[in-house]
């Protein structure tokens, strides 16, 4: 039986549309909540990424504002500029967009945020918070990863979760929130033995690799449910027929018209998992429409969480018990 198809597009919409809510609620009381994006440069793809939680900003009604220091800046400039949001009280959210420029040292500069202001999650105090289970900024995507699995119904307490992949962003987190949502957690990476076989043992398999469609069926227990995570951009044909021209699924609808696509485009957004996964697996998220539209959803949901953190007069780390 293929599996189920967890629509992360759906999911996603329904956290905004609760975020929405409660941002109304909250600029009626004269707290609207505020999220500055910080943009150093030009980046193609990161002016993409920007644009969109800018505009996922507008449409939940929380105040968006972007900076964007030119390529040159110093880190200095930028300290500046982190100090002045973390002050500013009308921002509650603060994230400054990587990769920066090399001549800036990122460490430093993230180091800088306000953690009551980290929405990305990402400094050491919030990292501390979530693997001491006390209340504070979760990552976006691995964030995400838990809705999906909650708001599909799938139990996570006593589950064996296998995550490949150990980055500060996405794994490390990811394995972190399942564990603290009581499953028995491993987590993989490059030098990992076996890794297939540790694959199967899993109840909930999390691919966070960047490796287009490396996770194959021989991965996957079957009636696994498998959250892909990968997003990798494929632009060579013969690459293209491994991973959508095996037996008749050309024939499905869905990657004829991917790859009438491919053709039109000349490449094509493919997650770490195989499509073939879909025939072992129990559940699935697609890619794209899986877990990468929750990422901005929970963006959105970190500004809210940020404003009323600090809007009942709690900031830095004192209120956390
Ligand atoms: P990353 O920093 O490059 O980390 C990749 C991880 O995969 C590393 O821990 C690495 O192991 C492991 N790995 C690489 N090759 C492997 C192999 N052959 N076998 C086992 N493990 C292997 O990547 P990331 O930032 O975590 O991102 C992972 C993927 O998620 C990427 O495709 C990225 O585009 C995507 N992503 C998506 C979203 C979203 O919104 N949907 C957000 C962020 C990232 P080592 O540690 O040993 O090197």
């Amino acid at each position: 039986m293929p599996a189920r198809i967890l629509d992360g597009a759906k999911i996603a919409k329904e956290i905004r549309s609760e975020v929405a809510a409660e941002v109304k609620a909250m600029a009626a009381a004269g707290r609207r909540p505020g999220l500055a994006v910080v943009l150093v440069g030009h980046n193609p793809a990161s002016e993409i990424y920007v644009r969109g939680k800018v505009k996922a900003s507008a449409e939940v009604g929380i105040y968006g504002e972007q900076l964007t220091p030119p390529e040159n800046v110093s880190t200095a400039e930028l300290l500046k500029l982190v100090e002045d949001l973390n002050r500013r009280d009308d921002i509650d959210g603060i994230l400054i967009q990587l990769p920066l420029p090399p001549q800036v040292d990122a460490k430093k500069v993230l180091m800088a945020v306000d953690p009551a202001k980290d929405v990305d999650g990402f400094h050491p105090v919030n990292v501390g918070f979530l693997s001491t289970q006390r209340d504070g900024l979760i990552p976006c995507t691995p964030a995400g990863v838990i809705e999906i699995l909650r708001r599909s119904q799938i139990p996570i307490a006593g589950q064996e979760a296998v995550v490949v992949g150990r980055s500060d962003i996405v794994g490390k987190p990811a394995a972190m929130l399942l564990l603290n949502g009581n499953a028995t957690v491993t987590v993989c990476h490059s030098k990992t033995r076996d890794l297939a076989e540790v694959c199967r043992r899993a109840d909930i398999l999390v691919a966070a690799i960047g490796r287009a469609g490396m996770i194959t069926s021989d991965f996957v227990k079957p009636g696994a449910t498998v959250i892909d995570v990968g997003m990798n951009k494929v632009t060579d044909p013969a690459e293209f027929q491994r991973l959508f021209g095996w037996g008749s699924k050309l024939d499905s609808e869905l990657d004829s018209k991917r790859a009438e696509i491919f053709r039109a485009k000349g490449s094509t957004l493919v997650g770490d998992v195989h499509p073939q996964v879909a025939e072992v697996a129990g559940a699935l998220t697609p890619v794209p429409g899986g877990v990468g539209p929750l990422t901005i959803a929970m963006l959105m949901y970190n500004t809210v969480k940020a404003a009323k953190m600090r809007n009942s007069g709690r900031t830095g780390h004192d209120h956390r018990h």
